[in-house]
């Protein structure tokens, strides 16, 4: 068993979602509620963070250091868990310094991490000169790399597959945004692992086929290896939608708002702008090409990541 040090409100609840399942004439949806984690708003990063924090124990660690983006949920969850657990916290964001912090930005200041800026093409090496610096100021620091996707933290995604077969919950195809990978190779391993029957396919946020389908079987294949059920993942075991790649990351077009206000407005669920909502957007649309059998039962698993509803510059783009 992996060490593990419980944060979040587990099993998170399955819902029904019957009005959008009627406005779209079927298939069935549903919706796994890992935005209900409870922990600082919730999302997957605290499945992910109660092993690798737990790795971060067993070292001896007092300092967590991160990275992500401005409004980087990961980074949120990081700052409230380091606070619950008595760590320091480091962020390294990517992007300019906000005049005014709002949404997770200002969570993080508001749960006492410490922030720092960079560029992305100097993301890995800002986050190792953290790591430098905290080891000089003499504390002991744990770098949890972007999206907490490393074994350790795709390997609560496995257990996550576990928790949803003992909820009694069958389903056709789980459908979920994908973008460090960590949840997707988490959700493959523990599907083969736990005899899950569905699909599994991730909505690309950010990556192109060829690098997703890499970086999850490579993941799912190390994440299978440390739960000692070894089992090797071909890019071509991995299901990944990249047709909703949008304006880029984080640039919210009109097919995300329509989603968000879609779930918003027929279910009274927040979804994202950054991943959920593209997510959401991506199975909407698919579901409207007759992509799912009439007859299937479709599985939204919510990542969470609202937060960002609320940054300055989401705010005004969902409000209309
Ligand atoms: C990080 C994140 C994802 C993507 O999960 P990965 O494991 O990084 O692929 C999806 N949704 C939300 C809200 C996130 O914060």
């Amino acid at each position: 068993m992996l060490p593990r040090i419980p944060l979040a409100h587990l099993p998170t609840p399955v819902d029904p979602l019957p009005r959008l399942t009627a406005a779209l004439g079927g298939p069935e949806i549903l919706v796994k509620r890992d935005d209900q984690t409870g922990l600082a708003f919730g999302g997957n990063k605290t499945r992910k963070l109660e092993y690798l924090i737990a790795d971060a124990q067993a070292r001896r660690a007092d300092t967590l250091i991160t990275g992500g983006a401005i409004q980087s949920n990961h980074c949120r969850q990081t700052a409230a868990a380091a606070a619950r657990l008595g760590f320091n916290c480091i962020l390294v964001l990517t992007g300019n310094e906000p005049t005014a912090p709002s949404g997770n930005l200002l969570l993080d200041r508001l749960f006492g991490a410490r922030t720092v800026y960079t560029s992305r093409d100097r993301r890995e090496a800002a986050m190792q000169a953290a790591v430098t610096e905290a080891e000089t100021a003499g504390l002991k620091p744990y770098l949890i790399p972007y999206g907490g996707s490393n074994p350790i933290g795709a390997a609560a995604y496995a257990f996550a597959v576990q928790e949803l077969i003992a909820q009694g919950i069958e389903a056709d195809w789980i459908v979920f945004a994908s973008s460090s990978g960590g949840t997707h190779a988490g959700l493959a391993a523990g599907a083969q692992l736990f005899g899950f029957n569905g699909k599994v396919l991730g909505i690309s946020i950010d990556e192109p086929n060829d690098v997703l389908t890499h970086r999850v079987a490579k993941l799912a294949t190390e994440t299978s290896a440390l739960l000692d059920h070894p089992n090797v993942f071909m890019p071509g075991d991995i299901l990944a939608n990249v047709d909703y790649l949008g304006g880029g990351y984080g640039v919210m077009g009109a097919v995300e708002v329509e989603a968000v206000q879609m779930l918003a407005r027929l279910e009274g669920l927040l979804v994202d702008p950054v991943y959920t909502g593209r997510a959401a957007a991506g199975m909407i649309d698919l579901i409207r090409k007759g992509f799912f059998h009439s007859a299937a039962r479709v599985l939204f698993w919510h990542t969470g990541g609202q937060p960002a509803l609320l940054a300055e510059n989401y705010a005004g783009v969902v409000g209309e």
